[in-house]
């Protein structure tokens, strides 16, 4: 269900709204909006009734949401989520396209700081790279865990690049909200629902990669989980699902992007280095994906990449990352969008 507030209605009305949801035994989502503010219910009780609601003051009408996914849809936010990172100029969702960059995995300070100086002066504003690594085999590098973290948080002091860095499990989430400015949930973990609700708790954006086999329905529901206990700021992120074909380690699903801001108002980026799996096909695929219309890429980059822990061969070297800012810049200016150059810090981070 979903309540409209009037235009007019007073941040008190949407209060007293909220309350009587609560006092239903429901949730109450209120999501505010450039027309007026709309407040998502949840919970699994059954039914609400909506007379109660409707004949609250400022109410403008309780609706039913008849799609399974109900905060992530257009149904009950139509502007599309813009996610900012406080004292910076970057975003994620809006005219700019988000570019986030580095290596698979963080191995040492020499490696990411190599990366990160070359990504910064490409005009990258955001910076991966896992600490904690699901591998197929439990015997390949598991990630530096806490080190890494520290090293990452350092990359942010020297250079300004926002942290994205994936949570394996609920004791790394905890780690990665601490030092990182987005927690990554991946491929593996799209249906960990259990670490969905955990993320869902915490206040950093959640960037949230597609299943190996998730439907466009399934995803949409991961995101839901992580909304439903009160985070809305969720990237979606396509990463490529396994097909028949065998020419590339995954099959770039691009036209789940524009399928995907049809239904939602949650920002989608791409990312084309887990999607082909080969060093040669990301810069054609990080070109399609801004010309089909994502909201972002997410790109593995290494100094060495035939020395990588992981992902190597995936892996761009930092003047092809050059090359794709540049000709994914001209990209996004056709579909009237645009690629920053850098990031700004307007105001000196917190101490952490
Ligand atoms: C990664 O981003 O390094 C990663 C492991 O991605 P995915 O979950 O998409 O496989
Ligand atoms: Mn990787």
């Amino acid at each position: 269900m979903l309540v409209v507030m009037k235009a007019q209605a007073t941040p008190e009305e949407v209060q007293a709204v909220c309350d009587q949801i609560t006092r239903l035994g429901f949730r109450a989502h209120p999501l505010p909006g450039a027309q007026r503010t709309a407040i998502g219910i949840t919970g699994n009780k059954g039914q609400v009734e909506a007379g109660s609601l409707e004949e609250l003051s400022g109410v403008a009408e309780v609706i039913a949401v008849s799609k399974p996914y109900k905060l992530v849809s257009r149904d009950v936010k139509e502007e599309n989520t813009v996610i900012t990172f406080p004292g910076t100029n970057a975003t994620i969702g809006g005219r700019d396209l988000a570019v986030i960059a580095g290596p698979c995995s963080v191995e040492s300070r020499e490696q990411v700081f190599a990366a990160a100086e070359q990504i910064a002066k490409a005009g990258g504003q955001f910076f991966r790279g896992g600490a904690f690594k699901p591998r197929t085999s439990p015997y390949a590098f598991q990630g530096l865990g806490e080190e890494a973290l520290k090293l990452l948080a350092e990359v942010r002091q020297e250079f300004g690049l926002r942290i994205v860095t994936e949570a394996i499990d609920s004791e790394a989430l905890e780690l990665v909200d601490h030092y990182a400015d987005v927690i990554q949930i991946g491929a593996r973990n799209m249906q960990n629902y259990s670490l969905l609700k955990a993320a869902g708790r915490k206040r950093k954006p959640v960037l949230l990669k597609r299943g190996l086999a998730a439907t466009l329905e399934e995803f949409l529901m991961a995101a839901e989980y992580v909304m439903s206990e009160g985070n809305y700021q969720v990237i979606l992120c396509e990463r490529g699902v396994r097909t028949f074909a065998d020419h590339t380690r995954n099959t770039l699903d691009l036209s789940i992007v524009p399928a995907v801001q049809r239904l939602s108002h949650l920002p989608i980026i791409v990312d084309p280095s887990h999607g082909t799996g080969k060093r040669n096909k990301v810069l054609p695929l990080a070109r399609a994906a801004v010309a089909v219309g994502a909201d972002g890429l997410m790109v593995e980059v290494h100094h060495s990449p035939d020395k990588a822990l992981s992902d190597g061969a995936q892996s761009i070297y930092p003047a092809q990352f050059e090359q794709l800012m540049d000709e994914c810049s001209q990209i996004a200016n056709v579909v009237h969008r645009n690629i920053p150059r850098g990031i700004q810090i307007t105001e000196p981070a917190a101490a952490r």
